[in-house]
């Protein structure tokens, strides 16, 4: 294998890291309770409200992955036996459910085929029969990071709202936040689920929950059991700037950088430029004739691609040839699709170019492996991508 150059980390995250974060936390950690830091706690709790869209809301900030802030938003809302209504969109929101059963909770699933996003009207309906309003929490992943399918969190709000139902609303942003909108005050979300590693070109390391006032008012009666994750204990020193415990210094140093980079863009520029490089991916899978996994175009994901192996074909073996003739790395499909499913990340910090390398490793890799399909892919990406270039 080829080791010069850089790597491609085409996975759905963890992401490519920009030079400018790495500069940015190679700095010495400096003492959480002195002064300095506090400038920079409160620097990225504000950049995060800004980037969630919330005046109302609140940020914590985790020294997590993004599995430990999905358990903080249920043990700091809910109590032990309450019913929340889950969408099981794929792995990840199967996950959630997992977790929720764990904890105690007493969750209604809805089940689906991995290959569309939450259902606004499944939703409305399961709140409609429930007249005594038992169910307390309605729980989606906005990105579904295993199939590619993204659910129209604006939609499952109205669906709520229809139904005149006054659960809360929970949404997992970990592959979607900084790459696809989110709007956490115009679409009613109680609580927003985020990692570092994803949009928000950090390493893995931290994670966060936004929460509406609606969320506080429920945390105040929250009978599940909590101390790390319990927010009234970060929201009093947060006040400030500073942590209840220690922070996780250096990624808050990467973290104030991150959020000025997706600033200087302009976040709608950065969700045009995730829309535009999904578009050139699923044009490149058109041609080479294999399927995406996610079947109603609407759901289409701007942050990740999964596609279809064809019959009688390992995804795994597939991307094995890919990483070592070309040193990249592709997205493997996660229980229920694995070995029949790989993924292309395109989320993060990524441009054309880096686009067209991983289209030409994957469609180089087709051809290594053995594994039927038509040429052209590449040439397709790269005719869309000349003809919208954004300065053309
Ligand atoms: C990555 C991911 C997770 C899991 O996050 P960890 O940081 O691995 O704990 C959960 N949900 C979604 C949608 C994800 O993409």
């Amino acid at each position: 294998m080829s080791r010069s150059g850089r790597h491609f980390l085409q996975i759905p995250g963890p992401t490519n890291v920009p030079d400018r974060v790495l500069r940015a936390m190679d700095h010495p950690t400096i003492d959480h309770r002195g002064p300095d830091f506090a400038e920079l706690g409160k620097r990225v709790i504000a950049g995060m409200k800004r980037i969630v869209k919330t005046e109302a809301g609140e940020v914590v900030i985790y020294p997590a992955s993004g599995t430990g802030a999905w358990e903080a938003a249920l043990v700091n809302t809910l109590s032990p036996g309450d019913k929340v209504v889950m969408f099981e969109t794929g792995h990840f929101a199967w996950l959630w459910d997992k977790l929720a059963r764990k904890i105690g909770l007493d969750p209604q699933v809805i089940g689906a085929d991995w290959r569309r996003a939450a259902d606004p009207a499944a939703i409305e309906s399961a709140l409609r029969t429930d007249s005594g309003h038992e169910i307390k929490a309605v729980c989606v992943v906005q990105n579904e990071t295993s199939t590619g399918c993204t659910t129209q969190v604006g939609e499952i709000r109205a669906a709520i709202d229809a139904a005149g139902h006054p659960a809360l609303l929970m949404v997992d942003t970990i592959s979607s936040l900084a790459s696809i909108d989110m709007r956490m005050d115009e679409w009613g979300v109680d609580v927003i689920v985020a990692g570092s590693q994803k949009g928000l070109m950090l390493p893995p390391g931290l994670s966060f929950n936004a929460v509406s006032q609606k969320a506080l008012e429920a945390h105040k009666t929250a009978a599940l059991q909590r101390s790390y994750w319990d927010w009234a204990e970060m929201l009093g020193p947060n006040a400030n700037g500073f942590f209840p415990y220690t922070p996780a210094t250096n990624l808050l140093y990467g973290l104030a950088e991150a959020i000025d980079m997706l600033e200087e863009e302009g976040l709608a520029n950065v969700f045009a430029r995730h829309d535009r490089h999904a578009e050139a991916t699923r044009r490149a899978v058109q041609a080479w004739g294999l399927e995406i996994l996610c079947q109603e175009p609407r759901h289409y994901s701007s942050s990740l691609t999964a596609i279809l192996m064809p019959e009688g074909h390992s995804a795994d073996a597939f991307r094995k040839v890919v990483l070592e003739n070309f040193d990249m790395s592709l997205g493997s499909g996660l229980s229920k699709v694995a070995d029949k499913v790989f993924r292309i990340g395109h989320l993060g910090d990524f441009n054309d170019l880096m686009l067209m390398g991983t289209l030409a490793g994957v469609e180089m890799g087709l051809e290594i492996g053995g594994v039927p399909h038509q040429k052209g892919g590449v040439g397709a990406a790269m005719r869309y991508l000349a003809e919208t270039a954004p300065a053309h």
